[in-house]
């Protein structure tokens, strides 16, 4: 895969610099020296960038390419569905067959109930689909004042105002001063205040505290990603999730589990919420549903919700110019299609539980090292200054962000989280990588960590 530097390297980087502004980046930076790298080819767990140096991609790019890049059959779906439709409207009754098979396939693997899907082109879109179908829900069933949303500290559920007014990181929370109104934040994983235990310390912050505070009767839906990703990947304990659906069930409010990250066999099983065996109301989909090489996501829609909005006699006022788009539908379709022949949510499974073991081994190698969290291929280690005693690192040390650097340097693209001198690195490679791979990738985390720890 090595390629010789193109000549317009220098050229690229001053027009990236002039012309494009980066998402999630630092703009100052950005506008003094340019990209930090221009990727030009993928293959497999492997990325090259304009200079010909290779990278393994530690965290599926953002967590979406789940069957690898260079994927000829999906390349080849998106030229035949390109070719012979692009794209076609599917406001005012008009459909096309792509989405028609997909939206099919999505209730066949689904948890049961959850049979129609609201075509969206991402995350952001996709959960605040499920705040306006939630609300839209209530005032159709007579309850107009059911409209505040609940999400967990710490979550990540997107940009769009809605979505953004529920993400709950620091600096996408404060960014630029607009929020939704309506939206509450509840401490996650409470499980004993979740199941009614009122004398339990955060009671009052706990989700069923936030409802019983607002009144269920203004409160539409709670949502909750099974395992908080870019919050730094966080596991829920035994009995939570089962305990928030049963609290939703007691005061009738909508469950939202937003599996943008988690779907599509990330977690070592379909959805997470399988995991639980929890039925949630409205799932937000959205990356893993084409592996990135498509801009979809959607809204999977339970039974008892759609026959509501199936009485309603007028416009659904809602719907983006992608939604349904042919060619990301196919590729969609050819995904889970690929996903499923391969075996690729049981190898997830497998191979999660082998990288597991790999970062484990790191904690005890590494003393900056202090714990690691996750399951299937979505996992993290968190840095301490002293692990034993898990003493954290000054904010002001920066720790993820020199690790990261250190990981960089090392042909290793990662991710940090946390911040406030919470140091966490999520990992989340391809679900196709091999064992040898993940050995590779171990390898290069360790050196990594080794030069970080000599930079101390
Ligand atoms: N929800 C979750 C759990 C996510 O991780 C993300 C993206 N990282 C989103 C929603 C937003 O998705 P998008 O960037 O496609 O709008």
């Amino acid at each position: 895969m090595a390629h010789k530097a193109l000549h317009t390297d220098k050229d690229l980087l001053k027009k990236d610099q002039k012309h494009f502004l980066h998402p999630t980046s630092n703009p100052k930076q950005q506008a003094k020296s340019g990209a930090s790298i221009v990727l030009r080819r993928g293959q497999g767990i492997y990325l090259e960038d304009i200079e010909g140096k290779r990278y393994i991609d530690g965290l599926s790019s953002l967590w979406n390419v789940n069957v690898g890049h260079g994927n000829k059959e999906l390349a080849q779906t998106a030229f035949e569905q390109m070719e012979t439709l692009a794209y076609a409207s599917s406001f005012k009754g008009y459909s096309n067959p792509s989405a028609i098979n997909l939206s099919e396939k999505l209730a066949e693997i689904a948890p049961n109930g959850l049979n129609s899907v609201f075509f969206t082109s991402g995350g952001s879109e996709s959960n605040d689909t499920a705040f306006k179908l939630s609300r839209f829900y209530w005032e159709q069933v007579g309850k107009p004042e059911k409209k505040k949303i609940i999400a967990l500290e710490r979550s990540y559920h997107g940009v769009t105002i809605g979505a953004q007014s529920a993400t709950h990181l620091p600096a996408f929370h404060a960014f630029s001063g607009s929020h939704m109104n309506d939206v509450y934040h509840a401490v996650p994983h409470l499980t004993d205040c979740e199941r009614g235990n009122k004398d339990a310390d955060h009671y009052e912050r706990s989700i069923r505290g936030v409802i019983e505070r607002e009144g269920k009767e203004t409160v539409a839906a709670v949502i909750i990603e099974p395992i908080q990703g870019a919050g730094g990947i966080y596991v829920p304990p035994a009995g939570y999730l089962e305990a928030v659906r049963k609290l939703c069930n007691e005061y009738d409010i909508h469950f939202i589990a937003d599996e943008v990250i988690c779907g599509f066999g990330r977690t070592g099983s379909m959805f997470a919420v399988e995991h639980w065996d929890v039925v949630p109301d409205f799932m937000s989909v959205a990356k893993g549903i084409t592996s990135g090489y498509a801009q979809l996501g959607g809204v999977l829609i339970h039974d008892k919700i759609r026959k509501v909005i199936n009485d309603f006699d007028g416009v659904l006022a809602h719907g983006f110019t992608y939604s349904g788009h042919a060619m990301a539908c196919a590729v969609g379709l050819k995904n889970i299609e690929i996903i499923e022949r391969d075996g690729l949510v049981d190898r997830a499974k497998e191979m999660g539980e082998y990288f597991g073991d790999r970062l484990e081994e790191l904690v005890t190698k590494h003393t900056s090292v202090g714990l690691t969290r996750g399951m299937g291929l979505l996992r993290s280690i968190e840095l301490f200054k002293d692990s034993k005693s898990f003493e954290r690192f000054d904010p002001q040390d920066n720790a993820a962000e020199k690790l990261y650097q250190h990981c960089f340097d090392r042909g290793l693209l990662v991710r940090t989280s946390g911040g406030n001198g919470i140091n966490i690195i999520p990992l989340a490679p391809p679900l196709i990588i091999s064992q040898p791979e993940i050995d590779e990738l171990i390898e290069r985390f360790s050196a990594g960590i080794t030069a970080f720890e000599a930079e101390l």
